[in-house]
């Protein structure tokens, strides 16, 4: 699947932006992408478990034009979305991981 292709599979469910390329496909290619950069993480890591469910959080960055800067966070749910339950309860999980690690001195900021 390519996000640029936008000949007979395009139905109803995908829509071609001004710019040419399809909305639909490009999400659907971005979240396959995610999953195995998932599934490439959890081998690296050496955990011999199932990676079910994940989420992505990134933090962004805006200059504005007199150099100051604004930002926000966006959250990607695995595969587009889970259940919210889900994704609030891994934020909640990590964020006790990195606490625990912080209250332990071993935070190194990565
Ligand atoms: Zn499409």
């Amino acid at each position: 699947m390519s996000d640029t292709d936008n000949t007979a599979q395009h139905d109803t469910e995908h829509f071609i932006a001004d710019d040419g390329h399809c909305t639909k496909c490009r999400h659907d290619v971005a979240f396959e992408q995610l999953d195995r950069a998932i599934d490439a993480c959890v081998r690296v890591s050496g955990c011999d478990g199932v990676a079910v469910d994940a989420v992505l959080i990134v933090g962004l960055q805006h200059v504005e034009d007199d150099g100051s800067r604004t930002g926000h966070v966006e959250v990607y749910p695995r595969s587009g979305a889970q259940p919210s339950y889900i994704t609030r309860g891994l934020i909640s999980e990590g964020t006790a991981l990195l606490d625990a690690i912080y209250a332990k001195g071993l935070d190194d900021d990565q």
